[in-house]
């Protein structure tokens, strides 16, 4: 784990050298969890955006986008339950002065137990070797079985205390496994207190009174307001969604991530509108197909995995997460829920207004099912650079760091460096640049040797370089470098286009994924 964080610290470092990621109000000593993107990190940002984005609403007929309004009505937030229950419980050690959520705190404990029973398993299959049943051995092992125990133990009691809101039990779990602040090391703990995430502001002069409102902490409420409006006038037919990039904003009480936990972050939401009672087949419709277009980014297929939740809110009957393998663990980058008919039914109750839809072919009207797909672009930007960040020991005992970034999302395709600026080499490369910069991303870099102009690239991460030296200007062929194999080959500048456009576009991602 030691290792591993110093390969976060490093990547954040990284980030920040190559401008893909600055600390917000950096010359006024940044703003806790809030973060810019720079150069870089915005095409890459840009990227992942576009590969959602089509996914949906190019490879799905029956899905279309919006894009809502930040500040919405304040009633919407009261109908949502986001006023009364979006809450964190939070505790403070009075020793470290520090605040932690209570929950996040008893779900660590449980990873550490769950890394232990982990150990015990390594360690028997390295001792059994090939002889090993390592199932046989979780089932009759007696220390795993006690650690299993332990376990089931406090996972029953913390689902029980999460369900019932209970918050003397999550502060009386906490006192009794005995867990610790990370910087005190003391349990000099606080109450358990709830604590609401929302950020509000006015609206309004005050002359003429002023309005409470808040700043949406999800992008999903101004789909469902606009759902009929869509329907209507996009003359769509359920089985339905609709599809939403955009800001939100929570006031975490923990944020020290990264970028995995911010204020302000941005979401890619879908809404798919579905027959009352067929919402569980489209559940597992989408949890297949969200998976599906991770998996085809070719970051490894192992560091994926579902998490079903243990405590659903308070408008689901199903739920999961996606977790992607971070430095620091398996995390959720990616929620799918069974919203039930929730949000709607509230927003009539709220409004006043009917919000059914009249199946032409049951011909009755009802209040559709929703099942959400929602995906945080900023964690999901974290797991692309962390899945891609690698520094390699070369041949002669150089290193060198770098991006192995899915080509179709790197920043950078195709970087034209010219061997030396003189004898009309520049000027080549400029024109390899100009006829190729209407299809894809290029660079033009002249200063430094070769061999550095090439480490700036693979740090950046950019799938492909051109050389240009003087046999180009007799042959009109330029050397190609593969950033991940660093193999040259000479190719015509004629078949660049070919040769990178292919691999580089959203399309090859699309096209694994299509045949849904
Ligand atoms: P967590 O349990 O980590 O707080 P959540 O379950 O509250 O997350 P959702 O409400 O399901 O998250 O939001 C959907 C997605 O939005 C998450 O999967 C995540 O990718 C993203 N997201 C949520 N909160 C943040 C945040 N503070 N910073 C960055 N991304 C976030």
């Amino acid at each position: 784990m030691a290792q591993q964080e110093e390969v976060f610290k490093k990547l954040i470092s990284h980030c920040k050298e190559y401008g893909f990621v600055f600390p917000s109000s950096e010359i006024y000593d940044g703003l806790s969890a809030v973060y810019d993107y720079g150069q870089m990190g915005v095409e890459l940002k840009n990227n992942i955006k576009k590969y959602w984005w089509d996914s949906m609403v190019l490879l799905h007929e029956n899905i279309v986008g919006i894009d809502s309004a930040i500040f919405m009505h304040p009633t919407i937030w009261k109908a949502s339950g986001h006023v009364d229950a979006f809450n964190d419980p939070l505790i403070d050690n009075r020793d470290s002065k520090k605040r932690y959520r209570a929950d996040v705190l008893i779900e660590d404990l449980l990873a550490k137990m769950d890394e232990k029973i982990e150990k015990e398993v390594e360690k028997a299959a390295k001792r059994f070797g090939d002889s090993f049943d390592e199932k046989l051995f979780r089932e009759t092992n007696p220390r795993v079985q006690e650690h299993v125990a332990k376990r089931e133990e406090l996972h029953n009691r913390f689902v029980k205390a999460m369900n019932d809101n209970n918050l003397e039990e999550l502060r009386q779990i906490i006192l009794d496994y005995e867990i610790v602040c990370p910087l005190s090391g003391t349990r000099n703990w606080t109450e358990v207190r709830q604590f609401n995430l929302m950020f509000s502001t006015e609206m309004g002069s005050t002359a003429d009174g002023s309005m409470k409102v808040y700043l949406r902490p999800e992008t999903a409420q101004g789909i469902f307001v606009n759902y009929l409006n869509v329907q209507k006038t996009g003359r769509m037919r359920i089985p339905f969604g609709i599809a939403q990039i955009g800001k939100a904003f929570r006031n975490e009480i923990v944020a020290r991530q990264f970028i995995f936990r911010m204020r302000e972050f941005e979401q890619m939401e879908m809404q798919f509108f579905v027959r009352p009672g067929e919402e569980l087949k489209w559940f597992a419709k989408w949890k297949e197909t969200r998976l599906k277009w991770h998996k085809a980014l070719g970051l490894g297929d192992n560091k994926y995995r579902f998490h079903d939740h243990d405590k659903l809110a308070h408008y689901a009957n199903a739920a999961t997460d996606i977790e992607f393998e971070m430095p620091f663990g398996f995390k959720e980058v990616e929620g799918i829920h069974s919203r039930t008919n929730f949000d709607l039914s509230s927003h009539e109750k709220y409004s006043g207004k009917k919000l059914q839809y009249f199946d032409p072919e049951l011909n009755e009207s009802y209040v559709p099912y929703v099942i959400e797909t929602s995906i945080g672009v900023d964690r999901m930007f974290l797991s692309v650079m962390a899945a891609s960040y690698c520094e390699e020991e070369l041949e002669g005992g150089d290193t060198r760091v770098v991006l192995r970034l899915p080509a179709a999302l790197a920043p950078v395709k195709l970087a034209v460096l010219p061997l030396v600026r003189k004898d009309g080499l520049a000027e080549k490369a400029r024109e390899i640049v100009d006829a190729l910069r209407f299809d894809f991303k290029c660079q033009y870099d002249e200063k430094d040797s070769i061999g550095k102009r090439y480490r700036r690239q693979d740090a950046i991460g950019t799938p492909f370089c051109v050389t240009v030296d003087h046999d180009t200007l007799v042959d009109n062929c330029v050397t190609i470098r593969f950033r991940d194999t660093m193999e040259q080959k000479r190719v015509p500048i004629d078949e660049l286009a070919h040769i990178i456009g292919e691999q580089v576009s959203i399309k090859s991602l699309l096209q694994k994924i299509a045949n849904d």
